[in-house]
């Protein structure tokens, strides 16, 4: 005979208790770049998912807030007091319900349009972030999911929590929410048009952009703007969707998505900037050539695609500066000393694309590369070569990162597969200018 359970066991239940089928989202998979231009733009359509992970607890709506991730959105609509006529921000709050099918609305208007609008593109700025966050969600959790398997590979633990903000730096002039929260780097006050990682430091200046160290995840948060431009395509034609040009929205864009997320896993495995011997608050957000390649690498793997930006900047061709295709022309003849670590990453980005096929085995070539990141990770700070991790904008040939990352790379064959790789990787590295110092040189 089966007894009562006690009423307070039945509550111990109902509160932990996990839901394990998973809500349906629409979200960009990607698209290649030339199946879009102007023409073809009704080719741009949204694909349903279920989005994995997610904690719900019972008699509550789903929210994308998981196991590995959260997304919250501080995107800003316009509201007119009807007697005054006065406008003010308000916040859009986070998406819930049963499901997460929104529309992607073109991306929406810009936050600096719907302003002048006075409202007038709530719905369809409203529209554009709800899709924004599953799509967030689905890309960061589908990323966290893979870096946390080949960490359990290699006996590491997984990664810690990461928080995703949408529509964050909307540049509000508005009274109310979130006013004046802009990117200055330009000297001009606008909306954000891009995205970045940040953990929270009241130590370092931030370059434009201002961050409350009490909002911020302390273990990192990725934030992407709410766009401030459209889309171009080859030809730098807008391209339309629906009859509206598509604003460049950072939480549409997979590529911004796991490209933010990827510090994530960079920051708490090779730990570039030596954070965790800083003190909480006092982190430093400053990236290196290393991590920004590295970050790249992870988009065009969870992408499948070296292409990682897509139909969302076909206007870049393979040689341009800007260019952040791995399948670029790129060698350590067009490093620039103190320049973008972005452009020179590419450098590091298309060598590691490069092993990928030449290895042919994506997964074999993924996990040598985490462990590349671990071994960096495990250089303690009292070893004087710690402080060329932490290199940027200091007195040391930044070439050396990519020849350090090499020596690295080869340590990390020589642990995980005894060398087996060595040949082919000096090899496929010599192709792009990165050779040792000294043969056989160790970090
Ligand atoms: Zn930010
Ligand atoms: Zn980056």
């Amino acid at each position: 005979m089966v007894g009562l359970r006690p009423a307070r066991y039945l509550f111990q239940l109902r509160k932990s208790c996990e839901i394990t089928n998973a809500p349906q989202a629409r979200v960009y998979l990607g698209l290649p770049q030339s199946q879009v231009n102007a023409k073809t733009a009704d080719k741009i359509k949204p694909e349903s998912v279920k989005l994995t992970n997610l904690l719900k607890k019972t008699n509550e709506p789903w929210r994308l807030k998981g196991k590995q991730v959260e997304v919250v959105n501080y995107g800003v609509l316009v509201e007119k007091d009807n007697k005054t006529g006065e406008l003010r921000g308000v916040p859009m709050g986070n998406a819930e319900g049963d499901s997460f099918l929104y529309d992607p609305a073109s991306g929406g208007s810009t936050p600096k349009q719907n302003e002048e609008a006075e409202g007038r593109e709530n719905d369809r700025i409203l529209s554009a972030a709800r899709f924004g966050e599953a799509n967030a969600y689905y890309h960061a959790d589908r990323t966290l999911t893979y870096a946390n398997s080949l960490l359990a590979e290699l006996g590491e633990k997984p990664l810690p929590y990461l928080r995703v903000v949408v529509n964050d730096h909307s540049c509000s002039q508005l009274p109310g929410y979130r006013q004046n929260d802009c990117d200055e780097r330009s000297g001009e006050a606008r909306s954000f048009g891009g995205g970045h990682y940040r953990r929270p430091s009241d130590r370092f200046d931030d370059e434009g952009f201002e961050h409350q160290v009490e909002e911020i995840n302390s273990a990192g948060e990725a934030h992407l703007g709410p766009g401030n431009d459209f889309i171009k395509d080859a030809d730098g034609d807008r391209v339309v969707v629906n009859s509206y040009p598509y604003n460049e929205n950072p939480s549409h864009n997979a590529a911004i998505i796991i490209h933010e997320t990827a510090h994530h896993i960079v920051s708490h495995t090779a730990d570039f900037r030596e954070n965790q011997n800083r003190q909480n608050n006092q982190y430093s957000n400053r990236k290196i050539h290393l991590d920004e390649g590295t970050c790249d690498y992870w988009t065009a793997v969870m992408l499948n695609s070296p292409d990682i930006y897509e139909w969302q900047r076909a206007d870049e061709k393979l040689t341009d500066k800007s260019n952040r295709n791995l399948s670029g022309p790129r060698t350590t003849a067009n490093f620039v000393q103190d320049g973008d670590p972005h452009e020179n990453g590419n450098i590091w980005s298309s060598t590691l694309w490069d092993l990928r096929q030449a290895i042919g085995d994506g997964r074999k070539t993924d996990l040598l590369v985490m462990k590349t990141l671990l071994l960096f990770g495990e250089i303690e700070a009292d070893n004087p070569k710690a402080k060329r991790k932490i290199r940027r904008n200091e007195e040391i040939d930044q070439k050396d990162e990519f020849r350090d990352g090499l020596a690295m790379l080869l340590q990390a064959d020589k642990l995980l597969y005894k060398n087996a790789n060595r040949t082919l990787i000096l090899n496929t590295f010599a192709k792009r200018g990165i050779g040792l110092k000294t043969l056989d040189s160790n970090f």
